[in-house]
């Protein structure tokens, strides 16, 4: 698996430089064709009489078609696109494994288009998103996407280490005077900048003001800000330099999202990059067992796998609960219930459990006893 992949890496350099040098010849064509033109036009502005005009013209045309300029830039679209088919046969090689491309797919067409489409806008890619609403015929709400909007217009500010626009946003969503750690950071970094750039004296009217709010929560990290006002001149080469790297901004950006997906009703990730992520970690395993099971068994057909892929803490977004006793999934239509003793099992087995109905029944695990009106049905 890994040598195919450095050799379709190998294949996709060497097209990426096919492009670069077809693109250039072209442009260099290209251009050669426009200095012809203008040459041509200049002459021809020049020129007064009608027998003159045609002459030149003529003389543009002939020249252009001993110079071969549109027919080169063609072969060079030719010689660049036979170059990506041969990338696609040369990957075709590398990954043979027909076991595994022919596994059945069920995926709902039309999700899948909306995913991407919902990509696009959260990614700040408006009108990319709109081109693929049009062209796969999905929607996106306009409020969704006017969330996005906005939303982006206050990354592209935090990129500018502008902190204002966030905390704004920030003060609307908060609920009732809660504030956010997320506001604390914002309010800091608004400290070290004006330290930087306005002095000492700002910088503290600034932290008085916003930052003895967060007191009792972040007193650590305000000692801290404090300390930098001994080196305002030069925080840079104090022992506080690291509260100015970049990779603090961008973790407030990724905060920021975050909380921004969060209220939008929306994941807090990418769907479609979470996805995507989650297959290619999942892929080496697959392909794996793909070549042990051979033609053993087909799987293609299997609706679960007898396999167990762990993705890791990164992947997993909430907690299931599969019952002790029947071993199924918790469902909303068959939820885990807790006993009196603390046992939980799904709301299936305790049904089966309380036969009578009236008479007390028998924890399976403990000796326990209760009814059904005893059990509380529990959500993680
Ligand atoms: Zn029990």
């Amino acid at each position: 698996m890994g040598d195919a992949l450095f050799a379709a890496i190998r294949d996709i350099d060497r097209v990426a430089k096919k492009q670069r040098t077809c693109s250039a010849k072209t442009a260099q064509y290209l251009s050669q064709m426009e200095d012809e033109i203008r040459a041509a036009k200049a002459k021809l502005e020049k020129s007064a009489s009608r027998e003159e005009k045609k002459r030149l013209l003529k003389e543009l045309h002939d020249k252009l078609l001993t110079l071969r300029l549109p027919g080169q830039i063609e072969d060079k679209q030719k010689e660049f696109y036979g170059s990506v088919s041969r990338l696609g046969k040369s990957v075709d090689k590398h990954f043979k494994s027909e076991s595994f491309g022919d596994r059945e797919t069920n995926l709902d067409d039309e999700l899948l288009d909306k995913v991407i489409a919902n990509h696009f806008f959260r990614e700040g890619e408006p009108q990319l998103g709109q081109t693929f609403c049009e062209e796969a015929n999905v929607s996106v709400s306009e409020d969704l996407k006017q969330s996005f909007l906005d939303m982006h217009v206050v990354v592209s500010e935090l990129k500018n280490h502008n902190v204002l626009p966030a905390l704004e946003w920030v003060k609307e969503k908060r609920e009732e005077e809660r504030a956010s750690p997320l506001e604390f950071k914002l309010h800091s970094m608004q400290f070290l900048r004006l330290l930087g750039s306005q002095g000492c004296k700002v910088a503290l009217n600034y932290a008085r003001t916003n930052l003895s709010q967060f007191a009792n929560t972040h007193m650590l990290e305000i000692r801290q800000l404090m300390g930098c006002l001994l080196y305002h001149n030069n925080i840079a080469r104090s022992p506080y330099k690291e509260l100015l790297s970049e990779m603090h901004w961008e973790t407030l950006r990724h905060t920021f999202v975050r909380e921004c997906c969060s209220t939008m009703g929306q994941a807090c990730e990418s769907p479609l990059l979470v996805a995507s992520a989650a297959g290619s970690l999942a892929i080496p395993t697959l392909a794996k067992f793909a070549t042990v099971m051979g033609k053993k068994q087909d799987w293609t057909t299997m609706e679960q796998l007898p396999v167990e892929i762990d993705l890791g803490h990164e992947f997993t977004f909430y907690s299931i609960f599969a019952c002790p006793i029947s071993r199924d999934q918790a469902s909303r239509d068959d939820p885990p219930m807790m006993l009196l003793c603390g046992h939980v099992l799904s709301k299936q087995s305790v049904t089966k459990l309380n036969k009578s109905n009236s008479k007390p029944f028998k924890c399976p695990y403990c000796p326990s006893e209760q009814k059904f009106s005893d059990c509380v049905e529990i959500s993680f």
